[in-house]
């Protein structure tokens, strides 16, 4: 995972002082993760994390903060930059699989953060009893849809879907159960109750964030599919050794990467 950070080419000569040297423009480079990307103090971003990893919105620690508003909102997005990173490389899913799409975000938010930009579509799978992929997608079209799917799911799997058209095609990528719902719930046995309990979990951690940016929206919710697929484990020690495994470059490229 080591990339130039002049030119990103992937593959570089190692140098007796530790350095790299790119094989493709030849520049020198110092290995710099996302940890060490903030130049807080080691106390600070142990702090910060632990905050991030309960929960606790930078907005709430400033009797109790550490270090300044922008600085731990820098690192808290550093943080999430790489939990995107490590949802990303999540293998495509395979087996029973509940697919749903909702929005996030909406008037009701007021005029500033996500609220002002209207609402962002957002596109998940779950694995029954297992974990989640969530992407925003441009638009409801059909095209927007399947492509996603396509990237992450498995031919012959079982796909659970309401009864939107834009799943009309699943029939030829694997088997297609389509939950008919009257009067808000499931006719029948079949449902996508891990899905929707999902995007609840979501909409909850987000919440307190208050407005979210337009253009970090992808981290937000990158943030939320982590932390639902690690929900049985103890995240401080888990997020630190990602930051530190994770490439600064690779993070910055992240946070940049939807404008
Ligand atoms: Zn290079």
């Amino acid at each position: 995972m080591v990339k130039c950070p002049e030119c990103l080419y992937s593959r570089a000569y190692r140098l007796a002082d530790g350095r790299r040297k790119c094989r493709q423009c030849g520049r020198r480079f110092r290995l710099a993760s996302a940890w060490s990307a903030s130049r807080l103090s080691e106390r600070a971003k142990k702090r910060l994390l632990e905050m991030f990893v309960l929960g606790v919105p930078v907005y709430r620690q400033r009797f109790r903060a550490v270090a300044s508003a922008p600085a731990a909102e820098r690192f808290y997005r550093l943080a999430r930059s790489c939990m995107a990173f490590e949802e990303e490389l999540r293998e495509p899913f395979s087996g029973e699989l509940e697919l749903d799409e909702t929005t996030f975000g909406g008037a009701r938010h007021g005029k500033r953060g996500w609220g002002a930009a209207g609402k962002v579509i957002v596109f998940g799978i779950i694995k029954r009893n297992g974990k989640v992929k969530a992407s925003p997608v441009e638009s409801r079209s059909k095209q927007a849809v399947l492509e996603q799917i396509q990237a992450h799911t498995r031919e012959g799997s079982l796909f659970y879907t309401d009864e939107w058209q834009a799943y009309a095609t699943l029939r030829t990528r694997g088997d297609h159960v389509v939950i008919r719902k009257e009067k808000g719930r499931p006719a029948g046995r079949d449902h996508i109750n891990g899905i929707e309990g999902f995007w609840s979990y979501a909409k909850h951690w987000l919440y307190p964030y208050r407005g979210v940016p337009t253009k970090y929206f992808h981290l937000y919710l990158a943030e939320a599919c982590s932390r639902f697929n690690h929900r049985e484990e103890d995240l401080v020690p888990l997020l630190e050794r990602l930051m530190n495994r994770v490439q600064r470059t690779a993070a910055e490229k992240i946070l940049v990467q939807i404008d």
